[in-house]
């Protein structure tokens, strides 16, 4: 059996592990690296293409898939700019920012005088403008006063930058599923309550990008906007709070990390009846996971307003007139792989038999096996050809249904670690007995069991595990 895990007691550590890690076994890279990067982009590698991939598939499949009222859309990220004065992107889209008077590096601060804005305005002044922090370090004395800053990130359609080409890269994945509902309605037959799903990237100018993938300037989201009657609200709210847990559960993050968040009133949208933020204990403190908000009929109202259009639902049994109102989940992708990979990042002491008692820590990625980014690894014994031709011949028939690893390069134990290390659920060793027996071992991740299964079995052994 498995050691128990050990927790792994500094939080810093474990994200400085989990970066580690991201980056040796090629989940996720600095961007632009031999150019010296780009200001905190990353880039999904090898295995990093697959986890997301199953991530937004899971997502799909629980909410769009297995839901007879759930349909879904994928949109121009560029939109007509109306879209965002509509929206109140435009005018609103803003956070606060302080800028240091001496070398102009500019810092989000949502309070500038809050403890945790002025440590770091402080830390900045001590590291860069020692000389001059004398005495008691004073924020406004050394920063300028907040100031809105727009987080739309501009360009230019067609050859000739000038203002009547002005657009911009979406800011959320949300408003297009408002503009595209007439379209949906009359397309799709959904009749209220229904809802429409969208994943895809979206682009802020963010003050301070930071914390690996926590907060980029592009980043992908998972987003539904459910339309509702006016008067179910409170239920569909409850209904839509339900799911996120779920879903919370469903994709590996710890849920003991996860706090709901009730937004004041003083602090929630003018339209918003209700917003829960869902907040991660990340090892940088607690902060924004997930959003879900009951957000009236703002939005849909604002764009028949701006278009023109009569964006009203009919009822088809009542025949009564409505502007429909939403529930909307929220969710960003790559902070789901974040929170992912911090929930089931564990060290182990050494597990896998004496040849490997001499390393200090082992680690595996307890990934939920429908996002394991490899679901199966082909280990032959030796290299000697009468292994890795059946070997070979096992992963061709197993990587038409799932995304399998071949490896035959050191010991076993060393092969077993890598395939932990990157969450693989299921490793199927090939030996020498098996060109007596026909069989192979299958060695569980998890508890580590290994059972002999007739090659002709495998496949289906295999089905029904990673159901
Ligand atoms: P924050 O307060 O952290 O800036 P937000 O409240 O502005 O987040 P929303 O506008 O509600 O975020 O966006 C929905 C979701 O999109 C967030 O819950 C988060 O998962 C994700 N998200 C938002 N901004 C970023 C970003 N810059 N990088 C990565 N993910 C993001």
């Amino acid at each position: 059996m498995a050691k128990k895990n050990q927790k792994i007691e500094n939080e810093s550590d474990l994200m400085d592990k989990v970066i580690s890690l991201a980056k040796r076994r090629g989940f996720i890279f600095p961007g632009s690296e031999i150019y010296g990067g780009l200001q905190n982009s990353w880039d999904y590698g090898p295995l990093g293409v697959e986890l997301k991939n199953n991530i937004k598939k899971l997502w799909w499949k629980m909410f769009v898939q297995e839901r007879a009222d759930m349909v879904g859309i994928d949109a121009a990220l560029i939109m007509n700019p109306k879209v965002w004065e509509a929206s109140g992107h435009l005018g609103n889209f803003s956070d606060p920012l302080v800028e240091c008077e001496e070398c102009h590096e500019r810092f989000r601060c949502d309070d500038p005088y809050s403890p945790e804005a002025t440590r770091e305005t402080g830390a900045h002044w001590l590291k860069h403008h020692p000389k001059i922090a004398v005495g008691s370090f004073k924020i406004e004395e050394h920063f300028t006063k907040p100031k809105q800053f727009n987080l739309m990130l501009k360009t230019f359609l067609g050859p000739a930058e000038e203002k009547a080409n002005e657009v911009y890269f979406r800011p959320e994945t949300a408003q297009a599923i408002f503009v595209d509902f007439k379209q949906i309605l009359e397309t799709s037959r959904q009749r209220i309550p229904f809802g429409v799903a969208q994943i895809g990237k979206a682009f802020r100018n963010e003050i301070t990008p930071g914390n690996f993938i926590f907060r980029t300037r592009e980043f992908e989201q998972m987003e539904i906007e459910y339309f509702i009657k006016p008067e179910d609200w409170k239920k569909q709210f409850e209904h839509w709070l339900g799911e996120m847990k779920r879903w919370i559960k469903a994709v590996g993050i710890d849920e003991s990390r996860v706090k709901e968040n009730e937004i004041g009133e003083e602090d929630r949208a003018f339209y918003s009846k209700r917003t829960i933020d869902f907040e991660f204990e990340y090892p940088f403190g607690q902060k924004e996971l997930y959003g879900l908000a009951y957000r009236g009929d703002y939005d849909l109202g604002q764009h028949q307003k701006f278009s023109g259009e009569n964006l009203e639902y009919k009822d088809p049994i009542s025949n009564e007139k409505f502007l429909p109102h939403v529930i909307e989940p929220s969710l960003g992708v790559d902070r789901t792989v974040l929170a992912v990979l911090l929930s089931c990042y564990s060290e182990s002491d050494a597990r896998s038999g004496k040849e490997d008692a001499v390393h200090e820590k082992e680690v595996t990625l307890r990934l939920p096996k429908a996002i394991a980014p490899i679901k199966v690894a082909i280990l032959p014994l030796s290299k000697k050809e009468e292994l890795t031709k059946p070997a070979e011949e096992i992963l061709r028939t197993l990587n038409k249904n799932w995304m399998c690893q071949y490896d035959e390069t050191q010991s076993i134990g060393k092969r077993y670690r890598r395939q932990d290390e990157i969450g693989t659920p299921y490793c199927v060793t090939v030996d020498f007995d098996s060109l007596k027996d026909n069989a192979v071992t299958v060695r569980d991740r998890d508890t580590m069991a290994q059972e002999r299964i007739e090659i002709k079995e495998l496949e289906n052994y295999l089905t029904k595990k990673l159901k």
